[in-house]
């Protein structure tokens, strides 16, 4: 699933490609990716006669504002975005064509559809699920030291789970939060309320140089993820413990192990990110 880095590297791609664009029509193929409103009709309907304004996002969600209107997209975990001729031949798994008057199109492709979009008026979205429920943007200036502890230093479950709930901070999913608590020494068990002063200001760090770093790089591509524009991104060769099992750490030298966390396969190295407490 891509994440807040993809995401953005998927955004800044997208207002190259549509921004200023007028909407002719939408073919909706797959009705069930369009969560808002309840008929995908309704949702093709609204959206003719519009203009693309830019592009933003909000956690790892991309909010597509047009004039009046801002649609919600959510990838999960294979949903990708391609601007086409409309003469193209049309890809498989191919849900919703955003048709432009200019001859272009946007696509949205799933393959395993597990993605979504939102239709508000603007503005409304902030009010309404899903990203009223969302917590803070750990690259923005409000986050900061003070809110970080404020946020982590209570929670009585382990980090890792902490840092992937999205009604805390935003963005951060499986590969960054791995990154992060490497980086800091910190194991992904530990329980939140047991870090002391100084391993809250390192994961702090790490968790901002993280995602900076990947933003610049251009996010991750790890198996079939590409951005919007089919590029690839370069990150996945600065990880540093994510997808690494059995490689020699790159502090230590020991072997990098993989375990289950919550659910979610967590690479570790138990040198370096000792369980203590
Ligand atoms: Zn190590």
């Amino acid at each position: 699933m891509p994440e807040l880095p993809e995401v953005e590297t998927i955004k800044r791609t997208l207002n190259q490609l549509i921004r200023g664009k007028h909407i002719d029509h939408v073919t909706v193929n797959l009705p069930r990716i369009i969560q808002r409103p309840d008929d995908s009709e309704a949702f093709a309907f609204l959206l003719q006669g519009h203009t693309i304004e830019g592009v933003e996002r909000r956690g790892k969600f991309l909010r597509i504002k047009l004039d009046g209107l801002v649609i919600v997209s959510h990838l999960r975990m294979e949903g990708r975005y391609g601007l086409y001729s409309s003469g193209d031949p049309v890809e498989k798994h191919t849900h919703v064509i955003f048709h432009f008057d200019d001859g272009t199109e946007l696509r949205y492709k799933d393959v395993r559809q597990f993605g979504t979009m939102h239709l508000f008026a603007s503005g409304e979205e902030f009010n309404n699920p899903p990203l009223s429920k969302l917590g803070i943007e750990p690259l923005d200036d409000t986050f900061t030291l003070n809110k970080f502890k404020e946020i982590i230093g209570v929670k009585k479950t382990k980090i890792k789970a902490v840092l992937l709930n999205q009604a805390y901070i935003v963005g951060i999913g499986n590969i960054y939060v791995d990154e992060a608590l490497f980086r800091s020494g910190i194991h992904p068990e530990r329980n939140a309320y047991t870090l002391s002063d100084a391993e809250l200001e390192s994961l702090y760090e790490a968790i901002i140089d993280t995602l900076s770093e990947s933003v610049k790089a251009g996010g991750s591509s790890i198996k079939s993820y590409v951005n919007g524009q089919g590029e690839m991104g370069m990150f996945q060769h600065s990880l540093r413990i994510y997808g690494r099992k059995d490689e020699p750490c790159d502090n230590c030298g020991g072997p990098v192990m993989k375990t289950v966390v919550g659910g979610r396969g967590t690479h570790y190295c138990p040198r370096c990110q000792p369980v203590k407490r």
